[in-house]
């Protein structure tokens, strides 16, 4: 399966520093052979999607709204909107909208099944706090955000799941190859039991990937790609993660 790495911005970069990163990353001989998905602010999408960018590379939103189509409901971005700008990816269920907006899994869910239905595809995450995993507790409760955040409409063709361990996003502290071997694998295992075409189903790898870890998480078995928070603002580390996904 072609690696796909998905870099999330969160709310970075003005617009004259948006715009240069792209330009250093569109780099077609660089990233050849790898899927990249950018995912901006909101405020940004329409300009970057808009932008020259190799065949290889696509925008992704970083959330969409709970309500399904367009109406009185301040603030909010919903699915078709996102398409609209150019999207074809969502990430949902990014642990900084769990913790920081109490996203429940049925929120989830309900934002996934809207976005499915907008033909985007979804990069539903899951991953368990520092509390849980010292309790042993990741598989159960990741096994948990799986069956209800999924929402029926998912398949292998519009559904990624990123697995990113909630002490592990922007600390710098990766989780090791075995904890990734192990959960990349309960997840692939889920997938085949519950989902339609599950071999197409990729799942990444997030939580302080880097250009130093890239190559040997990219290379553990069920790691299908990453999806990058810090590093993804910086053109060269970004890019040598593309390289490592190679
Ligand atoms: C993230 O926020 O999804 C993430 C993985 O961040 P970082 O790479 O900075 O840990």
């Amino acid at each position: 399966m072609t690696k796909f790495i998905a870099g999330n911005w969160k709310m970075n970069g003005s617009f004259v520093e948006s715009k240069a990163l792209v330009e250093a990353l569109c780099d077609p001989i660089l990233s050849e052979g790898v899927d990249v998905c950018l995912c901006p602010p909101f405020v940004y999408l329409a300009t970057v999607s808009q932008m020259d960018k190799p065949a290889n590379f696509s925008i992704g939103g970083q959330d969409c709204s709970y309500h399904g189509g367009f109406g009185a409901f301040t603030g909010e971005i919903c699915a078709p909107m996102l398409k609209d700008a150019g999207c074809d990816y969502v990430i949902l269920g990014h642990s900084e909208r769990r913790q920081n907006h109490c996203e429940s899994n049925a929120a989830v869910a309900r934002k996934a099944e809207y976005a499915h239905g907008s033909g985007l595809v979804t990069i539903i995450c899951v991953g368990e706090t520092l509390d849980e995993r010292e309790a042993g507790l990741q598989n159960s409760v990741v096994i948990l955000q799986l069956m209800e955040s999924i929402p029926s409409t998912a398949s292998g063709s519009n559904l990624i799941i990123a697995y990113e361990p909630v002490w592990a996003i922007g600390t710098g502290k990766s989780a090791t190859i075995s904890d990734v071997e192990d959960m990349h694998g309960v997840i692939r295992r889920f997938v085949k039991e519950k989902l339609d075409n599950p071999d197409s189903i990729r799942i990444l790898y997030g939580g302080s990937v880097k250009p130093e870890n890239a190559a040997d998480i990219l290379s553990i078995e069920n790691v299908d790609g990453a999806l990058v928070g810090g590093a993804s603002l910086k053109a060269d580390q970004f890019l040598a993660i593309i390289a490592a996904a190679k």
